[in-house]
């Protein structure tokens, strides 16, 4: 007989796994297909100093490791692969990977967001060449290196803090005269003698032979353009991009309803508008976009998926 699955997750970021652990440890029959490695985007966070009662010093990657155990623990089984169409026009849902099919009777979407590109000149042809948009990734190959960190808010700004302790210096790029990040977070950074600030200042160009060597930015008040070049010995310097993030979204267009920038619209409860359908974490319409937040969205949308389960199926 075909498997079909009481609960399938798409996305193993904390929102997928919360989910899990909530869906194991209620028997449900679930399955997580996650595209790579579980963790979502908090594995590119080396501090993760806001999630309550997470060890002092935790990392990203640590806290998640424990998430994926916990959802193993409770029975949950994991797939590694990249879905690519859903149907979910029947009670008896169908997900469409490159490996497989798989069938399911309810569906939690916890596909979260990828980093926002500036879209100019020069960033697709340098991107892992200079232009990185992950710190815990990367920070390390910059030791000693200038590094250039674009955005304002709270990951600009926290990341750059993380880069100082390998870069020589960081330049926080920002396009207004105020962070946007939390004040705690600014606090830090101002303090930082390896920080420096370029406010009111775009990117236009990222030019280099190869490698990054050199960046053409604006001055928005002044109008004035100021050329960023490699120092000789160096021959490269170092672009962190954190201005915000596009939720992964796209396979959902046209079924399930979004708001105009593509965020996916539950209820408090996590129902999108279809029914057995949820969504939880950084790929829905909601004010905080955090762990904590996730991990909570998780938890409602997996005991909802249960009782939508015992109300549907159930004889
Ligand atoms: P964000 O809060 O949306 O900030 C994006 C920053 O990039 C803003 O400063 C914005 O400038 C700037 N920006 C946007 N588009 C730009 C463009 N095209 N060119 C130049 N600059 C541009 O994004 P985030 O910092 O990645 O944070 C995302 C969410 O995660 C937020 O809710 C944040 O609170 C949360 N987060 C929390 C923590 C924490 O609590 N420790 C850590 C990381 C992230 P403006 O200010 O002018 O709009």
């Amino acid at each position: 007989m075909e498997k079909i699955y009481d609960l399938i997750i798409i996305g193993g970021g904390p929102g997928g796994l919360s989910a899990g652990i909530y869906a194991g440890r209620s028997r449900l029959d679930t399955l997580l297909i996650e595209k790579e490695r579980a963790g979502g985007q908090i594995v590119t966070t080396e501090d993760v100093e806001n999630y309550p009662g997470a060890m002092k010093d935790a990392t990203g990657p640590a806290l998640v490791d424990r998430m994926v155990e916990q959802a193993e623990g409770f029975g949950v089984k994991q797939v590694i692969d990249t879905v690519i169409s859903v149907n979910l026009d029947n009670k008896i849902k169908i997900i469409k990977g490159q490996k497989g099919e798989y069938k399911c009777k309810s569906i939690i979407i916890s596909s979260g967001a990828k980093p926002r590109p500036m879209g100019i000149s020069g960033e697709k042809e340098f991107a892992g060449k200079g232009i990185s948009y992950c710190a815990t990734c990367d920070a390390p190959f910059f030791e000693g290196f200038d590094v250039y960190v674009i955005g304002g808010g709270d990951s600009a700004v926290e990341e750059a803090i993380y880069i100082s302790k390998f870069a020589r210096k960081v330049t926080i790029v920002h396009r207004r005269d105020k962070l946007r990040a939390a004040k705690s977070i600014q606090e830090k950074a101002f303090k930082n003698e390896k920080i420096d600030f370029m406010w009111d200042t775009i990117v236009e160009e990222i030019k280099g032979e190869g490698i990054v060597e050199e960046m053409i930015l604006k001055n928005k008040k002044t109008g004035e353009n100021v050329v960023v070049r490699a120092n000789e010995e160096d021959g490269t310097f170092g672009i962190f991009v954190f201005i915000g993030y596009i939720p992964q979204t796209d396979l959902f267009k046209d079924v399930i309803n979004m708001d105009d920038r593509g965020y996916i619209i539950t209820d408090e409860n996590m129902h999108t508008n279809i029914d057995g359908v949820f969504a939880v974490g950084d790929c829905r319409v909601k004010s905080l976009r955090q762990v904590v937040t996730a991990c909570a969205d998780g938890a409602i949308a997996a005991t909802q998926a249960e009782k939508y389960i015992e109300d549907n199926f159930e004889e």
